[in-house]
């Protein structure tokens, strides 16, 4: 018998890594899960605790990362990732995205293995230019209060590019846009979770600004299999991951209260320090290199992430603190 090939996920218990986990647990993979648990939650991979091709560590990739025996590839996904968190814990964010990609680097490179990393699209912090393609250098403002995520992110890619070039390590580098789907955190204090959160509580809708800010938002199973691709593909430049689709936060906001059919409304508040203006992705690459689009339009994806917050436990919806992080 042909023996699995081992793939190693940090953030495993996120909302991303849950949903990788799925996939290449699907794909005949053996999954080993990393996760320090300060932004995961266990119950994203619950389900998978009992396969014998599944193994879970709790770790935290900022300190030296062991794993026994062979690893084919290592897909770093370890990272706060909403505007919330970067607040709540900006030297975690950091730490994961500059000792962490260090360390998992040195381990793929000990290993031979493939490395892919997470990257996002606030490496082009508040663009000046839409859609943004991956040529694109962005507009980051290092000291404002993103500048924790959009640098160590930055950082991440240099240092992958360093080890592709001066090593001869296999990386890829995904960019991703805003992304959505079941087991995102409902108070994460992203827009979707925000909004849902909002009209399941029977609370007004909190816009931020005046709501003309776009962004344009990929359903997660897309996501996962632009990066599924992108794995397998022989590109090491940064690709972009996202749906181009296109929406002011107003016009997203409108939708919410369509689908949910809350009496509420939307009520608005100050736009947060360096809240991106606009953006949305150029995928030329991702449909030439990967011939990959995204499949899940808007209301289909909304639809079933709905359903999924709707599912939770009353007490979870009703609970609107932003914390609860595992940070000791
Ligand atoms: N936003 C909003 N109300 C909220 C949360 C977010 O209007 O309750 C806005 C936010 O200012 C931003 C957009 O929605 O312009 C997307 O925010 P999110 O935190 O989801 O992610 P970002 O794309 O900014 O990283």
């Amino acid at each position: 018998m042909i023996p699995r090939k081992r793939i190693l996920i940090t953030g495993a218990a996120g909302f991303l890594g849950s949903h990788l986990s799925d996939r290449f647990i699907k794909e005949g993979f053996h999954v080993i899960g990393m996760d320090n648990l300060i932004t995961g939650d266990l119950r994203n991979i619950e389900h998978l605790f009992p396969l014998e091709n599944f193994e879970f560590y709790n770790h935290d990739v900022s300190k030296f990362v062991y794993v026994a025996g062979e690893l084919d590839y290592i897909l770093h996904f370890a990272s706060p990732a909403s505007p919330i968190d970067y607040l709540k814990i900006p030297i975690q964010t950091l730490k994961v995205g500059s000792l962490g990609i260090h360390n998992l680097l040195g381990l793929a490179r000990s290993k031979k293995s493939r490395i892919l990393i997470a990257s996002t699209s606030e490496v082009y912090g508040d663009p000046t230019v839409n859609p943004q393609p991956e040529e694109y250098w962005g507009n980051v403002n290092p000291v404002g209060p993103r500048g924790v995520y959009d640098e160590a992110k930055r950082f991440q890619e240099a240092m992958t590019m360093a080890y592709h070039t001066f090593h001869g390590l296999e990386t890829r580098i995904v960019r991703i846009f805003n992304t959505y789907g079941p087991r995102m955190r409902l108070n994460d204090g992203r827009v979707l979770p925000a909004f849902i959160g909002q009209a399941l509580r029977g609370e007004d809708l909190t816009v931020f600004g005046d709501g003309s800010q776009t962004r344009s938002f990929c359903y997660v199973d897309d996501l996962v299999e632009g990066i599924y691709r992108l794995l397998f593909s022989d590109y090491s430049m940064p690709v972009n991951i996202g749906n181009p689709d296109e929406i002011t936060i107003k016009e997203f906001g409108e939708e919410i209260i369509k689908l949910t059919g809350t009496k509420q409304k939307m009520i608005y508040n100050p736009l947060p320090t360096d809240d991106p203006k606009q953006r949305r992705p150029d995928i030329t690459k991702a449909r030439n290199i990967l011939s990959w689009e995204p499949k899940v339009n808007r209301a289909e994806g909304l639809k079933i992430t709905y359903d999924y917050f709707k599912s939770l436990p009353e007490h979870e919806i009703k609970h609107k603190d932003f914390t609860y992080y595992n940070t000791k």
